[in-house]
């Protein structure tokens, strides 16, 4: 090796240490950012990454467990997820790849609800808050005004960032305004179906103890970050 080479060799080598370093650093390191790494992704359905539903999210609304929250007449004890505001028919996109189990219109409240269901490559677990770990997820996005049906159907497969919905006015003079209802469950709440259903009690979310939502959810924001491979 001569001098060039020798001195190309070392800033590789200390690049790597470098970027290593970082790394371990951030909280990110549970997904594999680079895809030479030995995980098989030929599912597509698989995770590689999570990414916010919508183009500068932000929670606006009423924030993970805030309290209080009334709709229907069925005063939720606490909020499941996040809310975030933005303009009418915005593009809301999938914050991961994954399977789509739900995907209908409910109701006047929740209007078009999609749910997917995420997949932890093999081998590979989502982190989540509290230092525990799961091998899948589901992400529920409420209130859209529609459905991308070119992306979007019962048991189909979506990548992440492919457009899944838009931004609905439900429900329908709240006074909440016009935003995406944003959630990450750990569990498959009620297969099949989504959780405030009026005439199913048993599906109701109304006067949970907060134990039981932060046993069955986690804050969107705080998973997302944890989890994004770029
Ligand atoms: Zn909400």
């Amino acid at each position: 090796m001569n001098g060039k080479n020798a001195w190309l060799f070392s800033i590789l080598i200390w690049s790597g240490v470098f970027l290593f370093l970082v790394g371990c650093a951030s909280d990110q390191t549970l997904i594999p950012r680079d895809r030479t790494t030995k995980v098989d992704l030929s599912n597509p359905a698989v995770s590689d990454g999570f990414d916010f539903p919508l183009p500068g999210y932000f929670p606006t609304g009423n924030r993970f467990l805030e309290r209080n929250v009334r709709s229907l007449g069925c005063p939720l004890s606490y909020h499941p997820g996040e809310d975030v505001a933005g303009p009418l028919g915005s593009a809301i996109y999938a914050c991961s790849n994954g399977t789509v189990v739900f995907a209908e219109y409910q109701n006047e409240f929740s209007g078009y609800i999609v749910i997917l269901e995420h997949a932890a490559p093999p081998g590979i677990r989502f982190k989540l808050p509290g230092g525990k770990t799961a091998e899948k997820v589901w992400s529920a996005y409420y209130h859209m005004s529609g459905i991308d049906p070119q992306n979007v159907g019962l048991n189909r497969i979506v990548k992440r960032g492919q457009r899944i919905g838009y931004m609905g006015d439900f429900p329908h003079g709240s006074g909440k305004g016009i935003h995406l209802h944003f959630e990450i469950r750990k569990v498959n709440l009620w297969e099949g179906s989504a959780y405030i259903s009026a005439g199913k009690k048993e599906h109701s979310i109304c006067k949970k103890p907060e134990e039981w939502i932060t046993d069955h959810f986690v804050c969107p924001s705080d998973f997302i970050r944890m989890n994004r491979s770029r």
